[in-house]
């Protein structure tokens, strides 16, 4: 029978102080080290046994001296507690005798009496615990509802992974405010452990995108509005430095209908290093079908792996909460992302714009994937823009609205008759005549279109348009085991496999195949609609001047039809101040078309500054062998002097 883990705590906090955690559970269980006398009798040989090379046992055999000089006598609940001293407003010296929230919005996270929580019913179960309702009374009395998570204790107590995983959960929540991560309120020491929690009223997302009839499916509108908390709170969890390697819907929370909280911080951990990465050690659970290649390969999670994440998460939520890659066997998954360049398609109710932010998330570079920050930006351009419906629609065929009628354009061009989009009173989707819905009623500035994509947004199985060439996998091996009790989807790696000499680094892409090709985008047919002999003959609507649609093409993949998820903003404005900005443009680089130009600006949403520096990205990378992302840091360190870029690329070259 192994000891209770709460007695053999201060072995994993010492362990993990110094990077050993992996040899707790040898150390307790094949040499029966419970207590710190234990170790007198511990010999080198017995470390060897368990794999623990020399330089790690030095690192042991210090902690042990300072464990046993009581330099470090602090236990662990008061390494927790204490550990966030400088961020807690009050600076009274942590004590044995519990702290008390007074409110939970306090801001101090605390020790919570046993007595002060009572559990309800059951909410959900997770890796390591499972989740109950519960109320908090406060020493003021007032009792607030609250989610009460609990470490799952087995026959022979926590296991230590688990209680590791747990204890990682509250240390790291405890730092984080944010209006969409959820809050830990306190930690309460009883049998078993306990995190208490912000209720999440409503659930998981993913519980409310996959439930049942008669339950309406989430509006297009909502789910970007949760695509945007998601990103901010993603922008937030960057700036302290975490990664949350979980990102997906099942640990998104609702904690109003229109307010998701990030949740399960079990896995989240700190980056670190010039690369800004964390390298998972050992065998852990990973989410596999979330993941990005290198995390697969190497184990390499950083913010770039969780931006794929997030281009998953978008997915399932578009997918109305489908598994990613479900029927592909998880050793399959690494190998149809690498060598067949497949990415999950286009779901209907996603716009191409959309999309094809998910496929730059799913880049296969981390550095080629935008960063938090610039998706908050990309996804306020992407999101569908609202329109108001000015005329009943009844013919068949047409999505049916009423004069009133909040419509979210999914699908629509200045230009096109036929629009296609959501009507968020009956949350059906189709197609309609353009001229029934205005964009200008809503209040304030027209939004922008979501541009069309081309060829690279459709909704098959596809490669990567960049037209790199498939890094070469060595021979793989990887060997996976269900692991029960955690949330579906997640998969144990029980080995990420050898890793292939070179592994990881592409190969050097072909110049010519990355041309940029400017044909016209391959722009989505016309739906069939034609309006019936019955509809009543409208005025013809005024629209906004729109200039023709343009190729867009991505600056930076070089993909036809993969731009920045931008509509055509230009086409709102009147023609003579687009016709300026394309003089701009001209003028501030050297030997574009106006052609050019007009693309650069439409893939830009209008913004000259922006278009200007793709189109000078675009101009030294036709130059020199070097990839995209390398000519934008170029320009960048040559303050966007081309003439000096050039200089510096060709010497070199
Ligand atoms: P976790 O262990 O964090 O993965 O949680 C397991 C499940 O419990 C989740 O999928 C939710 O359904 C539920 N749950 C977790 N935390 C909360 C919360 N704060 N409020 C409501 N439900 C929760």
């Amino acid at each position: 029978m192994l000891p209770d883990d709460s007695t053999t705590l201060w072995l994993l906090w010492l362990l993990r102080d110094i990077q050993l955690a992996q040899f707790y559970r040898p150390i307790l269980e094949e040499l029966n080290v419970t207590r710190l006398e234990h170790f007198d009798f511990v010999r080198p040989q017995d470390l060897d046994s368990i794999g623990m090379g020399r330089p790690a046992q030095r690192r042991l055999a210090e902690a042990l001296k300072r464990h046993r000089s009581g330099v470090k006598s602090k236990n662990w609940v008061y390494k927790i507690l204490g550990g966030f001293a400088p961020e807690q407003k009050e600076t009274t010296p942590p004590s044995d005798s519990p702290r008390y929230l007074p409110e939970p919005e306090g801001g101090l996270k605390c020790l919570i009496p046993e007595g002060a929580v009572c559990r309800g019913e059951l909410l959900g179960s997770g890796c390591f615990g499972v989740v109950h309702r519960g109320l908090w009374t406060l020493p003021s009395g007032q009792s607030i509802p609250v989610a009460v998570k609990s470490l799952r204790v087995g026959p022979e107590g926590p296991v230590g992974t688990e209680l590791g995983d747990f204890l990682q959960e509250v240390s790291v929540m405890m730092k984080l405010e944010h209006p969409h991560v959820l809050r830990l309120h306190g930690l309460v020491l009883g049998q078993p452990l306990q995190m208490v929690m912000e209720l999440a009223p409503l659930g998981s997302l993913y519980a409310r995108l996959t439930a049942p009839a008669p339950t309406p499916p989430l509006p297009v509108a909502l789910l970007c509005i949760f695509l945007r908390q998601l990103a901010g709170a993603m922008v937030y969890l960057g700036s302290r430095g975490l990664v949350h390697r979980d990102l997906a819907t099942r640990n998104l929370l609702l904690a109003s209908p229109r307010t998701i909280k990030v949740a399960d911080f079990g896995l989240v951990r700190p980056v670190g290093g010039a690369l800004g990465r964390y390298i998972m050690g050992g065998h852990r659970p990973i989410p596999y079908a979330w993941c990005a290649p290198e995390s697969l390969r190497q184990g390499a999670f950083s913010s770039a792996s969780d931006v794929w994440m997030f281009g998953v998460t978008l997915w399932e939520m578009f997918s109305g909460g489908k598994e990613p890659w479900a029927g592909v066997p998880p050793y399959l998954i690494l190998q149809k992302l690498e060598q067949d360049r497949a990415r999950l398609p286009r779901p209907p109710l996603c716009s191409r714009a959309l999309y094809s932010l998910a496929l730059r998330c799913w880049a296969p570079r981390p550095a080629d994937r935008p960063s938090f920050s610039h998706l908050e930006q990309l996804l306020q351009e992407a999101c569908p823009p609202e329109g108001r419906c000015v005329r009943d629609v009844t013919e068949p065929g047409a999505l049916q609205m009423e004069p009133g009628d909040a419509i979210t354009i999914i699908e629509g061009s200045p230009d096109a008759v036929t629009w296609r989009g959501q009507n968020g009173r009956t949350f059906k989707v189709g197609n309609f005549p353009a001229s029934a819905v205005t964009l200008a009623d809503l209040g304030g500035a027209p939004a922008p279109f979501p541009a069309h994509r081309g060829s690279s947004a459709r909704g098959e199985q596809r490669t990567d348009g960049a037209g790199r060439r498939a890094e070469l996998l060595g021979p793989t091996k990887h060997v996976f085991l269900n692991y029960t009790g955690i949330s579906k989807s997640l998969e144990s790696v029980l080995s990420l496999g050898p890793r292939p000499s070179g592994g990881g680094s592409s190969p050097p892409e072909l110049r010519h195949s990355r041309a940029v090709p400017r044909g016209p985008p391959d722009l989505p047919p016309r739906p069939p609609f034609i309006p019936s002999a019955s509809q009543p003959i409208q005025p013809p609507r005024t629209r906004p001047p729109w200039p023709k649609r343009e190729p867009v093409y991505n600056h930076h993949s070089g993909v036809a039809g993969a731009s920045k998820a931008t509509g055509p903003l230009g086409g709102l404005l009147p023609d003579p101040e687009w016709q300026r900005k394309i003089t701009e443009v001209g003028l501030s680089v050297h030997g574009v078309t106006h052609q050019e130009c007009q693309v650069a600006l439409r893939a830009t949403g209008g913004d000259v500054a922006s278009a200007v520096r793709n189109l000078k990205v675009d101009q030294l990378f036709h130059l020199s062998s070097r990839s995209r992302a390398d000519c934008r840091r170029i320009l960048e360190r040559h303050q966007w002097d081309l003439s000096a870029a050039s200089r510096y690329v060709l010497a070199r070259s």
